[in-house]
This record gives C-alpha cells, structure tokens and sequence, in this order.
C-alpha cells in the first residue's frame, strides 16, 4: 500500500501546489484537512480532486474533536500549511492567528505525541527572524528569533512549541522556514496576485511607503520539491531555510510585472506604509543545500513570467 501523507491548508496557495507536486512526484496517497477560510479555495483543489491517492475532509486544525476524524489511519507524515497567512489581517484582529497558527499546530503536535503519524513537518516563514538592515547577512537558521507582527510571532510560536516537542519527547519533527512565495493559485489579497491582476484591468495597483522593503521571493514549485526533500532526508528536530536568491524591492517586483504585462508605471499609487513592516528578508540556505542537495531552479524572471500567464487565464479572488 502506499505510504499515506495529511496535509493540511491544502485548498490554500502552496498546500494545493504542495498536493499535485507530491501526486505527480511521488507514490504518496494524500489526506488533504482544510477548514475552508476565506483563503482556502475549492478551485485550487481541481486538479487533484479526482485523484484515486487523494481524499478531503473539512476540518479545522484547532478544534482536537473535529480533528480526530482525520485521524482514522497512522500518517507517514503531517505536512502542516494550514494558517492564517496575512500579516494585513494580523494587525487588524489576530485572534485566528493565535488559534490556528498556534493551537492548530499543538493539536497536531499531540497527534504526533499519541502514534497517529510518523512524523511532521511544520511550515514556518522566514518572518519569524524580523527584519534586516541593508548590509546584514541574510537569515541563517541560528539566527535568533524576533518576529514585528502578530503573524510572525504566531508562526513563531508555533515554531517553538515544535521544538520543545522534539526536545521533550523527542518526536521526529522537522521545521522549514521559507522566504515569500509567488506563483498559480495564490489569493487575490496578496502582493503579487494583486498587482497582476490589477495592471491585467488597468487598476492602480497599491504600493506601500517608499516601495524599497525587500523581500526573497522563491517559485512556489522550488519551494514544494524542498519541501519533498525534507521529507525524504531531513534530520528530525532541523530547521532548515529555504531561499530563491530572488531579493528585490516591491518596486522592482512591480516594475517587472508591469513591463511583462505592457503596461504603465503610472498605475502605480503609493499608500501608507503597513505598521510594523519589515524592511528586508533575505535567506542563507546554505545548510538544505549542503546536507539534500536542493536549490532553487526557477528564476524570478522565468517565475514572474509562468505566473502572470497562469493569471491570464485564471482569475484568482
Ligand atoms: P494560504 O492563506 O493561501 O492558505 C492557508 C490555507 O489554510 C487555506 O486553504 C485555509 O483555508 C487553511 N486554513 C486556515 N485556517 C485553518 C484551520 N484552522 N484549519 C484547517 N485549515 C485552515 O497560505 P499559504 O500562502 O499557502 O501559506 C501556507 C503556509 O506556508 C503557511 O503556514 C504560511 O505561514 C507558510 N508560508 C507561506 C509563505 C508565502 O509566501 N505564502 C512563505 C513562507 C511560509
């Protein structure tokens, strides 16, 4: 029979990129639990829904009742997407941050605890490190943990209640933290699906402060295949970062967009800058590189490209 994964938040952006990469890669069989937030989307599902390896169960990670109907058979492993993920909605209220990020990870923690699973992978974020200066190096994985917004620390939070997990118990936990994301399937509210479809309708597309935060974007697919190795070979109570080499400005992300697209910088209209808002993230992926052998393949500029074509064709709300 074949080894059976639970993902979670798999109707999200990278838990449903995460489902077909693994369903196209590999022989795993996939429960995939998701409660179906605003951010999840039954869309993202499509591909896979009729796999004959895949099965979804609507279940929230924080409510440990509902969860133990996921529960019906032991795991190869947890892959925990499942979080609120909009650092824009953390400042506004945090309560599902604290309730999903943290409770949710605990109950899945448990889960690993009582024999249900193998063992689990958490996806974290290179936001729990905070911000960098303009001449700091880039984020290692003992570089300390000092998250600026409700988001971050939630995520930070649950990073630390998986290692103490793994140092009390012992449980083969792994943790990876990722720079920013883009590709198909991610939500409208985000910066780059914005931006892309905003300048697709000849909307103004929203820019914060004076537009010079930095962030390290990776392609999503780069970021599931490190994901998948981890799995394979990732040495239980590691963190490992995971990078693109992509930094840029938000103003060179737009840019960029823009000229693939054709259409003006005037599109462009400055807001007030986010409360709290990191000013650089860059990632030191040294050590998955090192140990399992992955980098990333895919370019920004070839990424940046893939993605505004997905959104052509496919508008994402
Ligand atoms: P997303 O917001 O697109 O998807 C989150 C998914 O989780 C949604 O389908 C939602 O319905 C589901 N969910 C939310 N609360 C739930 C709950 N209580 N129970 C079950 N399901 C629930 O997020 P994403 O961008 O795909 O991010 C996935 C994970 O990767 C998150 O843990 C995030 O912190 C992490 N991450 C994201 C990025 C990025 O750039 N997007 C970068 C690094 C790490």
């Amino acid at each position: 029979m074949n080894k059976h994964l639970l993902v979670t938040g798999g109707a999200g952006f990278i838990g449903a990129n995460f489902i077909s990469y693994i369903l196209s890669n590999s022989n795993y069989s996939i429960t995939n639990i998701d409660s179906l937030t605003y951010a999840g989307n039954y869309k993202n599902m499509e591909p896979f829904q009729k796999s004959n390896r895949y099965r979804f169960i609507k279940c929230d990670i924080s409510n440990e009742n509902k969860l133990k109907a996921a529960f019906d058979q032991e795991y190869e492993a947890i892959i925990n997407f499942a979080a609120e993920s909009h650092v824009d909605r953390s400042i506004i209220d945090a309560t599902p941050f604290i309730t999903t990020n943290i409770k949710g990870t605990f109950n899945l923690l448990q889960a690993v605890l009582s024999g249900k699973s193998k063992k689990m992978i958490q996806i974290s974020t290179d936001e729990v490190y905070g911000s960098l200066q303009p001449s700091d190096p880039p984020f290692i994985e003992e570089s300390p943990l000092a998250p600026n917004n409700p988001y971050s620390a939630s995520k930070a939070g649950a990073d630390l209640l998986v290692r103490s997990f793994f140092k009390t118990h012992q449980l083969p936990l792994v943790i990876t933290r990722c720079g920013n994301n883009y590709g198909p399937m991610q939500h409208a509210e985000k910066f780059i699906p914005k931006t892309i479809q905003n300048a697709l309708q000849d909307k103004s597309i929203p820019l914060y402060g004076d537009g010079l935060n930095i962030r390290d974007w990776i392609y999503v697919i780069d970021h599931c295949r490190a994901i998948h190795m981890v799995l394979e070979k990732g040495t239980a109570g590691e963190i490992y970062n995971i990078g693109g080499s992509g930094e840029k400005t938000n103003r060179e992300v737009i840019e960029s967009i823009l000229n693939k697209i054709g259409k003006s910088i005037d599109l462009v209209k400055k807001i007030e800058d986010r409360k709290g808002h990191d000013r650089r993230y860059a990632i030191d992926f040294t050590k998955i590189s090192q140990e399992l052998g992955w980098k990333p393949s895919v370019s920004f500029e070839e990424g940046i490209q893939k993605t505004i074509d997905w959104y052509k064709q496919f508008e994402r709300r």
